[in-house]
Formats: C-alpha cells, structure tokens, sequence
C-alpha cells in the first residue's frame, strides 16, 4: 500500500467493547484510506476520482491526448545498444532480440529523458526540502501570503494534498521518487513494449516532474522569503557588463540556491555586501536574485565557458543541473578556485567538508578545488577564498588579446571542420579568415549568437581556442553588456486569476505565452527577446522563466529600456511576467490550472483528467521552449502536454525524436450540455511540435493559442494576430486559416473582405453546429 490506496472491506465484528459503545456479531462495511493522511481532518474539498495516480491511472486520458496527437517519431538511430542482446538493429522493420520495434524503442527513449529529467528536479526538490526541515523544522508553515489561497494547484490535483508544511512536501516527494521509480523500471529489457504505452508512462514521468518542481520551489520561496508573486518584484542587473571586476567576484553556476544564499548571509552578517561581487549563470543565477536583489546575473547557461574563460570569477561555486563536465579544468586554467557543492556532481575531487572553515580556505589556497558538501560552511569559505585569491589574481590575462586573435587566426588552415561540428554550422572558419587579415566581423557576429559549447575547438586540427578568440572580441567590441531583468517573482496570485480568467477562456485575451527552458537557441538570445515582444505589443500575457527568462531581458529598444522594463510584471493582458528559475515553471501550469478552479470551479482534489480536459479545451496558453535542450526540458513539455497545453521548440527540439502532431483534420468532441459527439476545428492543432525558424514560431502562437471554447469575438481577436502576424513575416494569409474559422462571426471586422474572398477560394463551409461545452472526456 502506498499513499492514498483506499481500500473497500466487509467482515464480521464477534463482540467489541469501547467506551462508546458495546457491538456483537455484527456486520461492517465501509472504506480505509491507507498511509499517512494529512488531510484526514480536512474537508477543504471533496476528494476526486485519482488521488496519487498510479501508472495506469490516467492511461485513460493520456490515450485520449495520444489518439488526436498520435507520437510523430523521427529517429536518430536505428540500432539499440541498450543491454548485451544488442545491438540491435531496428530499422526497415526489424526487431531487436528482445521483440522490441523501433517506435517502441523510440517511446522507450523519450520516456528514459523524461523519467531522467523527472528525477533530476525530484532529486533537487527533495535535497532543498530535506536541507530545510534540517534548518527549520518539519513543521515549517507554508504560506504564500494572503493573496495565494491555492498555494499549490499541481498537488491538490494530482495528489490530493493541499500542503501545509515542509513536512507536507516531503509526502509528495515520496510518491514523486515512488512514481518514478516504477516508470523507469519499465524501460528494462523485457518489459514495456508498446510504443503507445511508453508515451503514457513518459507523460506520466514529465506530471510527476511538474509536481516535483512545484513542491521544490514552494519550499524555497517560503524559506528564503523569496517574492510571493509580487509583480514588482525588483530588477536585478543583468549581463557580462554590470559585473565589478575591482571586487573580488563569487560565481555560483547551477539551479540550487542553497550554497548562495549561505553566501549572502554570510556577506550580509559581516558588513561585507558592498566589498564582494556575486553573481550567478543559469537557475542558480535566478534563484540567488530571488533571496537578495544585489547579486547580479550574468547570463543563462550558453554563457558560461565565456564568462569563466574571461576569467572574471576569483572562486566559481557549482551545485546542480546544465554545469560543463569540464568546468573544473575550465577554471583551473584560469588560476581561480572552485568548490563543488552537491553530491551530483563531485568532479573527482575530495571532500573536505569535515574541516573546520578555515583549514578548508588553506586546503583550497594550496589546491584550488575542492568538495564541500556542508552547505553551510560554504558561505564563509567562498568570501575568504574569494578574498585571498582576487589578490594574487589581479592582472592575471586569461584570455588571448586582439593582436594575439590575429595571430591565432593565422594559424588557421580553413578547413572547415570547426562550421560542421558546430550544431548551428554558424561560420567560424569565415570569422578566421577575415580575422586573418585584421577585420573581426565575423567573430563579431558569432559572439552574439555562439553559445559557447566549444564543439568547434575540439575539433579543431590547429586546436585555437576558438570561443576565447570570440569572447576577447565580444568582450572589446560590445561595451555595453547591461541589462536589467525582474527577479522572479513565484506564483500568479488568486486576484490576478480572477480578473483574466473570463478573457482567457472566452478569448478576449488572445493567449498567455509561456517562453521557458534552455539557452540552446539557434540564433542567440536576441530571438526570444524579439519574439516576447512581439506578444507583449499585441496583448497578449507573456510568462518566461531560468535561461529564457535571461534572454528576454537581453535586449534593449532604441531608448535603451529592456522589455522588463517597458511592461509591468502582472499577469494581465501586455504584462511580462518572469515566474523564476526551471523549478518555477510549475506556476506556469499552475496559473492553468487555477483558471479552472478559480474561475470555472473545477475541483482539484484528486481530479486530474477534469482538470486537463478543462485547460485543453478552454484555455488559451502554449509553452516555447526555444532553446529546450536538457532532458529536464523533455519532461518539463512531456508534463505540460499532460495538462493539455501545447509546446512548441525551437529546430533543436526535433532532436527530441517525438513529436505530438495531429493529422490537421476535423477533431470530434463530446458537448457536456447536451451528450451530442460533435466535430470541430482542429484546435489546439498539435501538442509538441519543432519550428525551423523563430518567424515560423511567431506564427504558429497564435494558432495555438486557438481553443473550441473562444466566442466569436474572443476567436476574431485570436484569427486576426494569426493573420496579420503571417503577412508581417511570410507576406502571405495562412494556408491552413480555411481550418481555424467556424463561422463568418469568426471573423475579425477589419480583415472581413480579404478573409471572405480567401475563404471563397478555399471553398470553405461554415460549421452548423458547434459545441457550448467541449470535452473529450
Ligand atoms: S534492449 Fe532489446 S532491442 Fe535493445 S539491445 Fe537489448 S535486446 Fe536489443
Ligand atoms: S562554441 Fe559556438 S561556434 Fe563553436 S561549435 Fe559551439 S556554438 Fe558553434
Ligand atoms: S577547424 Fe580550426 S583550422 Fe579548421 S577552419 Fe576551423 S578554426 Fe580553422
């Protein structure tokens, strides 16, 4: 038995005696609930149908998702090399030795990223929660503030738990680990062997990851005190050049928060917050801006091989997640110091967390890299080391001057095979050539789109240090590295929910955009921002979070404000709202989630299929994760297509292998009000599907933003970006519009001429009849 199993039973009582009452030979029937149950007192709301869903328990919803958006599968290999069976080859419809075929194989693969992902933030959650029952007691009181009645959505639905404390979360941790634990022992050899079946457990694995993140950065905001879905949470400095290269620089690299907060409190307990520089990259980087508005951020994660190469940071501290395996000789060959943080990640090194603070600063002066896995004592240490090292490190030269780029660049043999081990082929060997000869436009160019994975230089038959020659041109030619960003700011409040839940639903508000994840971004930072902004201007709510977050704040318009800066921070129509680090991500699904119940009073409680059928066919929201790249990104999207809300990633996305797509045929749902199965549009057309380019992407929101629920005047507004949108980028109507228009009250007034004479051609028909109340349930 496991938490929440409730179990039916009858049996005879022969003869009982209590204070109370006195029975003998009696019948009793009735149900248990097994397992620890906080709620047992609670009727905050009635329980629904799947607390705690098992792996089969949604198989029923996810084959309703899976039916409409069938696994679209583009397989990188054919050859399975997992147990010594293999290799075997799976292609033109062979089976490996074990009788597995190649689209289960490829299932099988997603759900191995998903259930690693799921892992990875049910790994970091519980190592902040466990950190912090430690400090502040089981019993620790979560409360987001008044303004946050449904402090956790996610977990009311899916576990039926609505939490109360730190030790609340650990529950929920504990089916998180127990969940996964099963899905991937489902990937051994000889178990699972349906593709289909593989995709239910791999959207299993990325529900199970959302509800992990949820639980994690609930515990943080309420520790740490971080902002409690404040929209004016504070703008942090952002950028290579707001960092103070006078002080002595700290820099945490990761997505746990724990080792840099003890680093400010320990900077702040010793009068020393003006003397050091700390700052961050990646979640991490987010997460520390979130305790404190002084450290700063220098960017998301593509930064990091430059800014380390740069050699700015005097000691770098790494915890978690999307950190370079070769960070330990990157800043090694920069005479800085490194502590590593986190048994995920020990680098080799020793641990030498038993010391005593300061035979630890000795041991690093002397070595220049250890583990320290007593968080606490790394606030202290980092300072001093910091201090001792900045000194000895002044004037240190860690990166090649212009001249020496010029030389190196004549080193080069233009051969050509840095352009095609680089995953955008962006054009290294012509940024040689003209550097040959003193010109740096092309480096120029690539240091805004590079995002430092030095492919190029491993490769490299002359080995020149290809990202150090960008970034000492990067570094000389773009002075004004400055930028500022909203700290992340939690959850979206009760309030907010209220006030746009009506123009969501009935599409008013065209669509919430949600840009997240990883900096794999296949043109720079600058696309994203590009794109956010195009939103922002056309009304819609735009939500960003971790490194695209980051690079929505790296760009600023001709007066010099960035985009975080011209919009407010609310969760309303034209409001940027940056919700956090990856962790933060749930309050995304969240806000979803809380349309329905806020709004539309869809209980949560263990009502997981409601729920999603409801965000399905009612609310207007799509995720772009335009650089999406970790496996953590593959469960973040897999988990967010569970609730029914569409992603869409960028060109490297399709490295994924699947997509959800749909044929773009007439969908078929059920009218609650009146039982009929009735056909409508296809929309949301797909549940994850790639974009070549980000103009492509901009098109496609809009679209998938579409919903069965929008009115006619909510579906005009949406049918007008789609349309103007597609003639801004592609000077053309959409080929598909035909599909996306019900009737002629479809129609938004300004473009009626052009729409009716293109609907004409298209020979499109009206629909006769359309559902008030869709579901597919
Ligand atoms: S898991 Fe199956 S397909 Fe893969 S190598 Fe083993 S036998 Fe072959
Ligand atoms: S470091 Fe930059 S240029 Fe080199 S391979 Fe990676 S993305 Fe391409
Ligand atoms: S791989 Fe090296 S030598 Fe070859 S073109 Fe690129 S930079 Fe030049």
């Amino acid at each position: 038995m496991s938490y929440g199993d409730i179990v039916r039973f009858e049996g005879d009582i022969k003869s009982m005696t209590s204070q109370l009452l006195k029975l003998k030979n009696v019948k009793i029937s009735g149900t248990i609930k097994f397992g620890e149950n906080t709620e047992e007192d609670d009727n905050w709301e009635p329980m629904g149908p799947t607390p705690m869903p098992k792996i089969p328990t949604l198989r029923h919803w996810d084959f309703k998702l899976l039916d409409r958006y069938p696994p679209f599968y583009m397989p990188i290999c054919d050859l399975c090399c997992l147990c010594t069976f293999g290799k075997c080859d799976l292609s033109k419809g062979k089976k490996g030795a074990c009788g597995l075929n190649i689209k289960a194989q490829q299932g099988r693969i997603v759900l191995i990223a998903c259930c690693i992902g799921a892992a990875c933030h049910t790994g970091h959650s519980r190592h902040l929660v466990h950190h912090l029952i430690e400090t502040l007691g089981r019993d620790y009181p979560i409360n987001l503030s008044n303004e946050i009645e449904v402090e956790a959505p996610i977990a009311r639905t899916v576990t039926g738990i609505r939490p109360k404390t730190l030790g609340d979360l650990e529950k929920i941790l504990d089916y998180c680990e127990e969940q996964i634990t099963h899905l991937l022992s489902a990937a051994h050899t000889g178990q699972e062997g349906d593709y289909l079946d593989f995709e239910s457990k791999a959207l299993h694995a990325g529900m199970i990851d959302d509800l992990a993140r949820e639980a994690g950065d609930i515990a943080q905001i309420v520790a740490y005190n971080m902002p409690k879905g404040n929209e004016d949470a504070p703008l942090i400095e952002l950028g290579f050049g707001c960092i103070d290269k006078n002080k002595p620089v700290i820099l945490c690299i990761g997505h746990n928060v724990v080792p840099g907060s003890y680093i400010l409190e320990y900077l702040e307990e010793n009068n020393l917050e003006d003397e050091i520089e700390v700052c961050g990259i990646c979640c991490t980087a987010i997460d520390i801006t979130r305790v404190s508005e002084k450290p700063k951020i220098v960017g998301p994660l593509s930064r990091q091989l430059m800014f380390v190469r740069c050699g700015v940071a005097d000691v770098v501290v790494i915890d978690e997640q999307c950190i370079r395996t070769d960070i330990l000789e990157e800043v090694l060959k920069t005479g800085a110091v490194l502590i590593a943080t986190n048994e995920k990640m020990c680098l080799g090194l020793e641990d030498i967390s038993h010391l005593s603070e300061d035979e630890i600063i000795s041991y690093l002066i002397r070595n220049r890299a250890g583990l320290i896995l007593d968080e606490e004592k790394v606030g202290k240490v980092a300072v001093e080391v910091a201090k001792l090292v900045a000194k000895e490190r002044k004037n240190r030269k860690t990166l090649p001057d212009l001249n020496e780029v010029i030389e190196l660049a004549k080193q080069c043999t233009e051969c050509g095979w840095c352009n095609r081990n680089c995953p955008n082929a962006f054009n290294v060997k012509e940024a040689m050539v003209l550097a040959k000869h003193g010109n740096f436009e092309g480096f120029i160019d690539l240091y805004k789109k590079c995002y430092g994975c030095g492919r190029c230089e491993t490769i490299c038959e002359r080995n020149l240090p290809i990202v150090s020659m960008t970034t000492k041109v990067g570094e000389a030619y773009y002075k004004d590295l400055k930028f500022r960003m909203r700290a992340g700011r939690g959850p979206i409040k009760d309030v907010e929910i209220r006030s746009v839940g009506a123009p969501i639903v009935f599409g008013d508000i065209p669509g919430v955009v949600a840009f997240v994840g990883c900096s794999n971004h296949p043109n720079g930072e600058e696309e994203v921002a590009l794109m956010a902004k195009e939103f922002l201007e056309r009304k819609y709510i735009v939500v960003a979070t971790g490194c695209a977050a980051m690079a929505i704040g790296m760009w600023k318009d001709k007066d010099g404000k960035t985009l975080y800066e011209k919009y407010p921070g609310e969760f309303r129509a034209g409001g940027l709202v940056n919700c956090g680090s990856c962790l933060s991500n749930c309050h995304i699904t969240g806000a979803a989630i809380k349309i329905a119940n806020i709004f539309a009073k869809v209980p949560l409680r263990g009502n997981y299929a409601e729920v999603a059928d409801y965000i399905l066919n009612k609310v207007g929201a799509v995720g772009v994760a335009w650089g999406a790249m970790s496996q953590k990104a593959a469960a973040i999207a897999t988990g967010v297509n569970r609730w029914g809300i569409p992603v869409i990633v960028g060109p490297h996305g399709a490295k994924y292998r699947r997509l959800y797509l749909s044929n773009g045929e007439k969908f078929k749902v059920k009218d609650k009000t009146t039982g009929e199965i009735v056909e409508i549009d296809p929309v949301p057309e797909h549940l994850i599907v790639t974009a070549e380019n980000y103009k492509e992407c901009i098109c496609m929101i809009p679209k998938l933003c579409m919903r069965p629920n929008d009115t006619p005047k909510g579906r005009a507004n949406k049918i007008y970006h789609y349309v103007d949108l597609y003639e801004k980028y592609f000077g053309r109507m959409p080929p598909d519009l035909e599909k996306f228009v019900r009737t002629e009250k479809d129609i938004p007034f300004m473009m009626k001429d052009k729409i009716m004479n293109y609907l004409e051609e298209k020979g499109w028909k009206p629909f006769e009849k359309y559902p008030k109340n869709p579901t597919i349930l």
